[in-house]
C-alpha cells in the first residue's frame, strides 16, 4: 500500500485532520473531539499547549498564548509567547505537529506527508509560509489546495449529476467565494474571489467595541489598558456572538471585570440579534459584493447556480443564510458540517494523489492576475510602469505563460524585472510581489528580446524566469516576498526550536513521544486543571475567608470532575476557577 497522506484544514480558529479509509473521507477523532482550536500556548512549566488547553489559558495568560496566527502568515513579523519571539510559521508548525500526532496515534504509524488547505485568496507569500510551517512540523506538504475547492470536493465526491455550485466560505479570519462546476466526477473551479482579512474575528471585534464603549460611557474606564479584562471581554464577545446565532437576545455578564479607582467594575448588558446584525452589516455586504465578482469571473448570473455550499464556522450566522436566500432564491446547503468539509476534501485530494480509489478529479484556478511592468502607453501618455498581465485571474492551475519583452536602450546590460499581482493598468497600483535583475546581457542595440515565463504551480505558487532569447542567459526566482521566507538554516533552526518545545529533541519517534504533557500521560484538560488548582492553592493563605471558601469549593468540584471523567463539568469549573483567580490576582 502507498504511504498514507493526511488532509489538513489549518484554520484561523480551528483545525482538523482527515483521512480516507475504505473510500470514505472522515475526520480523525481525538479525546472525543474532532476540532482542535488553532491556539498555542506555553504553560507554567514551559510545556507547549495546543488546542483547548491553550485556548483556556488565553484568558489568564494572554502573554503566553497565541491565537489567530493564520492572519499573520506570510508577513515579515513575529509574535511574542512567554517572552520568546516566534515567526508565524513556527506557531502554525506547532499546530500542524499536534495534528500530525493525532493522525499518527490513529493510524499507529509515523506519517510525514500532508495536503494542507489554504484560503483561495491566500497570496503567494502566505502559501509559502504555510508550506514552511509544514516543513518545520516535519511534514512534506505534497499539495496545497484552496479551501473552497476542498469543500466542493467533499460535496462533489458524492454527486452524480452535473451541477454549478457556489462555495461561500467564511471562517474566523478569511472569506472566500468560489464558483465550481461538477460534472462526471470532475470538480472544476471556474472563479474565486475573496478577502484575506474578513471573518468571524471581525464580528467579535464589533461586539468587543460595543462592550468597550459601554464601559467607557458607564464607568469612564478604558478597557484597552487592562489586558486581562480585555481577554475576558473578547471571550464574552465571542460567546455572545455564538449564542446570537440561536437566540434573539443575549445577556452579557462579566463580574469583577476589573478594579477602577478602587471600585470593582461589573459588566452587564443585553445585546439583540438585530443590533448585532447592524454591526456586521458592512462585512456581510462586502461578502455579497465578492459573490457577484466571482459570478462575473465565471461569466454566470445568480440563476445559473444550482447549489450553495456553506463552509466555515461563521456561516452559522443566520443573516448570512437569509441574505444568500434573498440573492439566489433557495436555501444553501450545510449538511456536511461546515467546520469539517474542508479537511475532508483535503483528505480526498490526498487520496487522489496517492492513487487510492476515489472517482473525482480536481481542476483548480488562480484567483489572481499576475504580470509585469513595461514601458508603454497609459491613458494616452508614455508611462514606464504599464501593467502587462501574463497569467490571468481564473486561469486553470497549473498555468505557464511566456511573453516577449525588448530592451529599450542600445548596449543595455541589465533588465530589472518586477512581478505584480492585480488588475490595475498601472502596475504601481497593483501589489508588487517580487523583483530581480537579469545582468550581463549582450552589448547589442535596443530591441534585444527577453522572454519572461510565469509558471503557477498546482499549489498556487509562482515561479518566474526571464531569459535573454539570443544567448539563453536566464535568471529565475520563486516568488516569496523574500523578507518573510526562511532560508534552509532558518528552517532547520525553527524545526529544532519547535521540536524542543515538544520536548523531543532527543530524536525519539514523534508519534509516541510528543503528546502535550505526555509526562503525566493524562488529558491536557486535566493537566491544565491541575495547574490551575496548584495556582489556587498558592493563593489560599493570602485571600479573605469568603474567597478562600470559593476557591476550596471550586478545587473540590474540579477534583470530583476529574475523578468522574466529567469533561463538560470540568470545563465549566475550570472556567469559574480561572475567573476567580483572575479577579484575586488583578
Ligand atoms: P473556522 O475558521 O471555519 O473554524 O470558523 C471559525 C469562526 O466561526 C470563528 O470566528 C467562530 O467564532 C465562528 N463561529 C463558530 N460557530 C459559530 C456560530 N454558531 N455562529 C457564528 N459564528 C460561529
Amino acid at each position: 500500500m502507498n504511504e498514507i497522506i493526511i488532509g489538513i484544514d489549518l484554520g484561523t480558529t480551528n483545525s482538523e485532520v482527515a483521512i480516507v479509509e475504505n473510500g470514505q473521507s472522515h475526520i480523525i477523532t481525538f479525546e472525543n473531539k474532532k476540532i482542535l482550536p488553532s491556539v498555542v500556548g506555553i504553560d507554567d512549566e514551559g510545556h507547549v499547549l495546543v488546542g483547548e488547553t491553550a485556548r483556556n489559558q488565553y484568558l489568564v495568560y494572554p502573554d503566553r498564548t497565541v491565537k489567530s496566527i493564520k492572519r499573520l502568515m506570510g508577513q515579515d513579523t513575529h509574535v511574542v509567547m512567554a517572552d520568546k519571539t516566534y515567526q508565524p510559521q513556527e506557531i502554525s508548525a506547532i499546530i500542524l505537529k499536534r495534528l500530525k500526532t493525532i493522525a499518527e496515534d490513529y493510524v499507529g504509524q509515523p506519517l510525514d506527508k500532508a495536503v494542507i488547505t489554504v484560503p483561495a485568496y491566500f497570496s503567494d507569500a502566505q502559501r509559502q509560509a504555510t508550506r514552511e510551517a509544514g516543513e518545520i512540523a516535519g511534514l512534506n506538504v505534497v499539495r496545497m489546495i484552496n479551501e473552497p475547492t476542498a469543500a466542493a470536493l467533499c460535496y462533489g465526491a458524492a454527486q452524480s449529476e452535473a451541477k454549478r455550485m457556489l462555495v461561500y466560505d467564511l471562517g474566523g479570519g478569511t472569506f472566500d467565494v468560489s464558483i465550481v462546476n461538477i460534472d462526471a466526477g470532475v470538480v472544476e473551479v471556474l472563479s474565486s474571489h475573496g478577502d484575506n482579512h474578513l471573518g468571524g474575528d471581525d464580528f467579535d471585534q464589533q461586539i468587543i467595541n460595543y462592550l468597550s464603549d459601554h464601559l467607557l460611557d458607564q464607568y469612564g474606564v478604558n478597557v484597552d489598558l487592562h489586558s486581562k479584562a480585555l481577554a475576558r471581554i473578547t471571550r464574552a464577545a465571542e460567546n455572545a456572538k455564538l449564542r446570537l446565532s440561536d437566540e434573539p437576545f443575549v445577556q452579557i455578564d462579566e463580574e469583577y471585570l476589573l478594579e477602577y479607582e478602587g471600585n470593582p467594575i461589573h459588566l452587564s448588558i443585553e445585546l439583540s440579534r438585530v443590533d448585532y446584525e447592524e454591526m456586521i452589516q458592512d462585512y456581510i455586504n462586502a461578502t455579497l459584493d465578492a459573490v457577484h465578482i466571482a459570478l462575473k469571473g465565471a461569466k454566470l448570473i445568480a440563476s445559473d447556480i444550482d447549489e450553495i455550499i456553506l463552509v466555515g464556522g461563521s456561516t452559522r450566522t443566520p443573516i448570512i443564510r437569509e441574505r444568500l436566500f434573498d440573492e439566489f432564491g433557495f436555501e444553501p446547503h450545510s449538511e456536511i458540517n461546515p467546520d469539517l468539509c474542508v479537511a475532508m476534501g483535503a483528505a480526498i485530494q490526498a487520496a487522489m494523489i496517492n492513487g487510492q480509489n476515489i472517482d473525482t478529479v480536481l481542476v483548480d484556478v488562480t484567483p489572481y492576475t499576475y504580470g509585469t511592468s513595461a514601458l508603454g502607453e497609459l491613458y494616452g501618455q508614455n508611462y514606464p510602469y504599464m501593467y502587462v498581465p501574463i497569467i490571468h485571474k481564473n486561469s486553470v492551475l497549473p498555468s505557464r505563460k511566456t511573453e516577449a519583452f525588448y530592451t529599450v536602450h542600445d548596449g543595455q546590460e541589465s533588465v530589472n524585472v518586477s512581478i505584480y499581482q492585480g488588475e490595475d493598468p498601472d502596475a504601481l497600483a497593483n501589489v508588487q510581489i517580487g523583483e530581480f535583475n537579469i545582468e550581463g546581457l549582450r552589448d547589442v542595440p535596443a530591441g534585444n528580446v527577453i522572454t519572461m515565463t510565469l509558471d503557477l504551480d498546482l499549489n498556487g505558487i509562482l515561479h518566474v524566469s526571464a531569459r535573454e532569447k539570443a544567448s539563453g542567459k536566464e535568471k529565475s526566482i520563486v516568488i516569496n516576498n523574500a523578507i518573510s521566507r526562511f532560508d534552509n538554516e532558518a528552517l532547520s533552526n525553527a524545526k529544532q526550536r519547535v521540536q524542543h518545545l515538544f520536548g523531543q529533541n532527543d530524536g525519539s519517534r514523534a508519534w509516541d513521544s510528543d503528546h502535550e504533557n505526555s509526562a503525566q500521560n493524562e488529558k491536557p484538560s486535566v493537566s491544565a486543571a491541575r495547574q490551575l488548582i496548584s495556582k489556587a492553592e498558592n493563593l489560599l493563605d493570602t485571600v479573605s475567608n469568603e474567597d478562600k471558601e470559593d476557591l476550596i469549593n471550586l478545587i473540590e468540584t474540579i477534583n470530583n470532575c476529574i475523578d468522574a471523567d466529567d469533561d463538560s463539568g470540568l470545563t465549566t469549573a475550570t472556567e469559574q476557577l480561572t475567573d476567580v483567580i483572575y479577579y484575586l490576582e488583578s
